[in-house]
């Protein structure tokens, strides 16, 4: 396009120096960040580093015309919620871009703000990545490096049966504004509309939920629901060794979620409503096992947190087996998560 700044005209050291260093702040713990062939930390001893990373990609995560803000907002989020998930404390991340040459500078700069706002909210600190060009679509990776205690980060290894099963927030929103977006669907409330595309565009890493439930040792395991619901419970009871019940109308849902539901126009679309609720993605919500005699802890930990805690299920004997119960009878398991293969 005509008049447009594309990101040819800054050159790879041009668009590092003015987009990207600026989000690095100095830091005891940082001893060397960019512009070195490394970053050099200051891991204390007395902690264990958490590595985690996640790639999102123009036609298979977002697209060309996705608002870049968010974009770099998501980004990020995808990855705290990871570190969340492990009862961690998010310190350092890197960044790598396949960026194509025609891009607008104006992309990378609102993509760059989302990355700082969302950075400075979290408290993490930009301490490197790359940057390539690509005749390809957009690519980003994010690596987001924690801390934790020494051997006690959180995994999915450890639910027990009995266990009470709990998820924070509400499920299925962002699964709902992608199926709007996707045309699978037509959410005509306008107000409902924005609700489930703010929850797809910018999800809210439960990292201090995480933490706290670390820190009282209250999780026997704990896992985010990227990938939906029932996916994620079996990923948790796999690694286990356990299986699990759900009852269904006890799944959290946002008002606006359950204004689609009553507005199903047959119990059929109502059932598949509520398939896509249970196991569409992008929640990034976490979902743990507590032991059973722990409510009123989990109570004091809703409080504490903030965050709206709960219980729809528990974690049972036969391993593998997840069951799902509405109003006490049972119902077919829906098919897994996404997949990307
Ligand atoms: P090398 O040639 O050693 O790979 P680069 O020239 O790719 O180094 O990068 C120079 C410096 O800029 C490095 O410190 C690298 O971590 C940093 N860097 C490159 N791309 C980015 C980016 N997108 N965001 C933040 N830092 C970056
Ligand atoms: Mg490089």
């Amino acid at each position: 396009m005509e008049g447009v700044r594309t990101i040819a005209s800054l050159g790879e050291f041009g668009l590092i120096r003015t987009l990207f260093a600026p989000l690095q702040q100095a830091e005891e713990a940082l001893v060397t960040g960019i512009g070195d062939d490394a970053a050099v930390l200051a891991v204390p001893r007395t902690q264990h580093l958490l590595v985690t990373t996640d790639a999102l990609l123009e036609g298979s995560h977002f697209l060309r015309d996705d608002d870049p803000y968010l974009l770099g907002q998501k980004a990020l989020r995808v990855n705290l919620s990871d570190i969340a998930a492990m009862g961690g404390q998010p310190r350092w991340y890197t960044l790598s871009l396949a960026l194509p040459p025609s891009i607008p500078v104006s992309w990378v700069e609102e993509f760059s703000r989302g990355l700082a706002d969302t950075g400075r909210e979290y408290q993490v600190n930009l301490i490197g990545g790359d940057t390539v060009g690509t005749k390809g679509c957009i690519a980003i990776t994010i690596t987001l490096l924690g801390l934790v205690g020494r051997g006690r980060a959180l995994g999915r290894k450890g639910a027990r049966p009995g266990d009470r099963l709990f998820v924070s927030g509400t499920i299925g929103d962002a699964t709902l504004g992608l199926s709007h977006r996707l045309r699978r669907m037509t959410i005509n409330n306008p107000d409902d509309l924005a609700w489930f595309q703010r929850r797809f565009h910018l999800p809210e890493p439960r990292v201090a939920l995480g933490q706290m439930l670390q820190e009282t040792a209250l999780a026997h395991a704990l896992i985010d629901i990227s990938d939906g619901l029932v996916s994620e419970l079996g990923h948790l009871c796999r690694e286990s060794g356990v299986g699990a019940a759900i009852y269904t109308e006890r799944v959290p849902l946002s008002d606006a979620a359950r204004r689609v539901l009553a507005g199903a126009a047959t119990p059929e679309q109502k059932e598949s409503i509520l398939r896509q609720i249970l196991t569409g993605g992008e929640d990034y919500e976490l979902l743990f096992a507590v032991a059973e005699g722990a409510l009123d802890q989990i109570e004091a930990l809703e409080a504490r947190s903030g965050t709206r805690i709960t219980e729809i299920g528990r974690i049972t004997r036969e391993a593998g087996v997840i069951s799902l119960f509405e109003e006490g009878h049972p119902i077919k398991l829906p098919e897994g998560g996404f997949r990307h293969f």
